[in-house]
């Protein structure tokens, strides 16, 4: 979630994203040994380290953009459904009100339940797409066959990799072609 400081994309040691971290978080697996491979263009940033007592030269800890760590993986690729959030929401829809088919910027978009909560609509990738706050008013506690109001485009559930480029905020172009390169064949997020 609180992706906004968190530039570095930790991976399991197969590729599997885990977790938005830190670049001080990111600092401290490759100082500890446990990064057991990097990718990216390069690294983000060269924090300095400890001294070493024999050659009397200070270390210096290279950050990678995307690093994978060495051990069991916390999160499985499959075992796990990605959390809906408003931003990611917005994302996945391209900002891109379902009703009337206009863009908007953040601040004037909502989440719109197809079927209505107070109907039993579940607060899940399928049964939310953006709107903006004419149509999501217009569209009230109906449905759209009721409200006579198409959806332009259909809900679905981001896949793993695709969560990743939801979440992240500000993601360097080289990660974010490495997520991208990873999206399921037809992601309209490619
Ligand atoms: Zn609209």
């Amino acid at each position: 979630m609180h992706a906004t400081h968190h530039h570095v994309l930790q991976l399991d040691i197969q590729g599997t994203p885990q977790a938005w971290i830190s670049i001080e978080q990111a600092a401290t697996h490759h100082a500890s040994g446990a990064v057991a491979w990097f990718d990216g263009d390069g690294p983000l940033r060269t924090l300095r380290g400890g001294w070493n007592v024999a050659s009397g030269q200070q270390s210096l800890v290279e950050v990678h953009p995307i690093i994978a760590l060495r051990g069991a993986a916390r999160v499985n690729l499959f075992d796990r459904s990605t959390a809906v959030t408003a931003a990611k929401l917005f994302r996945r829809d391209r900002m891109t009100c379902a009703y009337c088919g206009l863009r908007f910027a953040e601040r004037h978009l909502q989440c719109e339940h197809i079927v209505p909560a107070s109907r039993g609509g579940a607060w899940s990738w399928m049964n939310l797409v953006t709107a903006c706050a004419a149509c999501n008013g217009r569209k009230a506690a109906r449905t759209p066959e009721q409200a006579r109001m198409p959806l332009l485009y259909l809900p679905y559930v981001p896949s793993r990799f695709e969560d990743f480029l939801l979440a992240g905020r500000h993601i360097r172009a080289d990660v974010h072609e490495w997520l991208a390169a990873r999206l399921p064949r037809g992601s309209r997020l490619a």
